[in-house]
Order: structure tokens, then C-alpha cells, then sequence
């Protein structure tokens, strides 16, 4: 936390996304590490980063700079589909038990990687992309 008071970066729109400025004081606020307590430290130009709302938006959460963090890409793509509560956890575990049965019986089928297609590169210089589980 700076003393310095500067105001608070909030999205104009639900989709709007924050500055580089905001980013790298997120970044500074965590102290580099990842938010979603994994103690590992981002690096910003070679780790792929995301900015996840601590509160998704569907939930209520605002798009403001108090409800943003940065976190890993593949950690925040943890969360989000924790997030995605008990429909998609049904599925995997639906997923998983028709593998253990196929896999003795067949050669099963490759996994579909999930795609996330609201991912857009922020500039050049920083490495950091917004993305918004949907
Ligand atoms: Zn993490």
C-alpha cells in the first residue's frame, strides 16, 4: 500500500480494462506474487498474466481497481473454472470416471482444451492480458 492517494481506476464499462498504470500498481500491491496464494512470484515478461476480478462480475463485482488482481494465467484458469461452480465440476467428474471405464476398454478420446477467447494482449511492453471468466 502507497500513502499516496491517488484515486481508485474504475471501468468506464464492464469489459473496460485497466491501464498498464494500474496493472503494475496491482503488481506492486502484491508484492509480484501471484494472487491466488501460491506464493509463486509473476514475471512479467515471461510468465502470461492475467487480471482477475476478485468478485466476478456475474457475482456482483465491480470492474474497479479494489476488485481486481493479477494472477497467473493457468492459476487463474483454476479459478475460474472452480468458479464455475457445480455444473462444470459434475462434468469433469463425469469427464473422469468415462476415461478410468474407456481407457480399459477403448483408447478414450484426446481432452479439448478449453478456450478463452476474451484473452487480449495489453501492450507491448508489459505482458499482462485481461481475462474474465465467463
Ligand atoms: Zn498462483
Amino acid at each position: 500500500m502507497t500513502p499516496r492517494s491517488r484515486p481508485e481506476w474504475v471501468g468506464k464499462r464492464p469489459e473496460s480494462m485497466p491501464g498498464t498504470d494500474v496493472l503494475l500498481r496491482l503488481y506492486a500491491r502484491q508484492n509480484g506474487l501471484c494472487a491466488c496464494g501460491c506464493g509463486r512470484v509473476m514475471n512479467l515478461n515471461r510468465d502470461k498474466v492475467d487480471c482477475d476480478h476478485k468478485l466476478p462480475l456475474r457475482d456482483g463485482g465491480l470492474n474497479v481497481e479494489s476488485n481486481l488482481q493479477l494472477m497467473l494465467h493457468e492459476h487463474h484458469i483454476a479459478k475460474t473454472s472452480e468458479e464455475n461452480s457445480g455444473r462444470a465440476k459434475a462434468k469433469r467428474y463425469q469427464a473422469r470416471a468415462f476415461e478410468r471405464r474407456s481407457s480399459s476398454q477403448s483408447r478414450g478420446f484426446p481432452k479439448a482444451q478449453p478456450r478463452h477467447s476474451a484473452t487480449a494482449p495489453l501492450s507491448k511492453g508489459v505482458g499482462i492480458g485481461f481475462q474474465e471468466g465467463d
